[in-house]
């Protein structure tokens, strides 16, 4: 079934419902290790599991003589594995992530009909960030710059336009698109109307629905989504929420996410005495912030677990 239709029906019946993002594991770990995280959250019957992409890094291994040789590893494949087996193993619709940055138009469009042939009609289709050992991003050469970019391949894939304009008869997919939003501004945007101004973009393009950036202060994500439907934008946009997890997060994910930190949740980390009560603390407000979601009328509230699911298990008993 489509996000969008999950959505709607989510909507049409007035109720929030629970969604969830998972990471493939480090390569060299087995599957189960995804699956145990996966058993403890579907008793809170999740329409889908967004399954994240990761691209290439580089590696530098010291030579005998000295040198640097440069190693290109994906240390986390597996998305269109892990997307199928969670449709047949959990019959729950999964949502690859699909990137622009280490992909060419070409690789784009047989990872999409790899994902149409095993039956997955979802996708979040992203930019991505710049290879870590890089400080800005590049498209690869003849790959998509934009997520707006991606979104058109998608949807041109959806009318039956392949690559190869020389395909005759070619089959259409049918995938929904969803987009990635940031109540605090995408780091790299020089302004939080200039940023809204291309997620319109990408939405018109195709894509049907907006999942945002992890926020700990609601009123962010509220007014956010006050000044997309002031700019036009009219599709849902679904909340990203992460319970802060450990202490080295305070300052590891503002930098990383360009996302502030209230006060109140600063200091009650700071108070804790071990690794335990952070991660209490970061559930407790995780909670508090779905509590006050859920009451303004969101039909899906998303948790990055980031492969962790003893805390998301923790929310979701308090709230769905
Ligand atoms: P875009 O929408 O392309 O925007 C990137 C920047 O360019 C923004 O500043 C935007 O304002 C600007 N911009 C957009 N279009 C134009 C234009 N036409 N001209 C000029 N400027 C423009 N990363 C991963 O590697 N793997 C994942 O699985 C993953 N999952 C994510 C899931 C969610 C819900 C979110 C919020 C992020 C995720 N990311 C993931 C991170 C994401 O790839 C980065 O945040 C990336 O830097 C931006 O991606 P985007 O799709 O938002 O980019």
């Amino acid at each position: 079934m489509k996000i969008r239709d999950h959505i709607a029906n989510a909507i049409k019946e007035n109720k929030t419902e629970f969604s969830f993002e998972i990471l493939p594991p480090l390569k060299g770990q087995n599957i189960n290790t995804i699956f145990d995280n996966i058993d403890l959250l579907m008793e809170f019957k999740p329409p889908f599991i967004d399954v994240t992409y990761h691209r290439e890094e580089y590696v530098y291994h010291e030579l005998p003589n000295g040198l640097l040789e440069k190693k290109v590893v994906r240390k986390r494949p597996g998305t269109v594995g892990i997307c199928a087996a969670l449709q047949n193993k959990y019959n729950v619709d999964a949502v690859p992530h699909v990137l622009c940055g280490g992909f060419t138009k070409e690789d784009t469009e047989n990872f999409l009909i790899d994902l149409d042939f095993l039956g997955i009609e979802n996708v979040l289709a992203l930019r991505g960030d710049a290879v870590k050992s890089e400080t800005y991003y590049k498209p690869n050469k003849g790959g998509n710059t934009y997520a707006q970019d991606l979104v058109e391949q998608i949807v041109d894939l959806n009318k039956g336009q392949y690559l190869d304009p020389d395909l005759q008869n070619s089959s259409a997919t049918d995938f929904c698109i969803g987009v990635a939003g940031y109540p605090e501004k995408h780091l790299e945007a020089p302004s939080i109307e200039s940023d809204i101004h291309f997620l319109k973009k990408k939405l018109e393009a195709g894509s049907c629905y907006v999942v945002t950036q992890l926020f700990f202060d609601n009123q962010k994500y509220f007014d956010f989504v006050a000044k997309c439907r002031a700019a036009g934008i009219t599709k849902p946009i679904i909340p990203g929420l992460k319970p802060l997890a450990t202490m080295k997060q305070l300052n590891m994910i503002p930098q990383r996410f360009s996302v502030d930190m209230p006060d109140a949740l600063v200091k009650e980390v700071i108070k804790c005495k071990t690794p335990q009560d952070v991660r209490q603390v970061g559930v407790e407000w995780c909670i508090e912030q779905s509590k006050e979601l859920k009451a303004s009328g969101v039909p899906i509230l998303h948790y990055y677990s980031m492969g962790k699911s003893d805390n998301i298990r923790q929310i979701a008993e308090a709230i769905f």
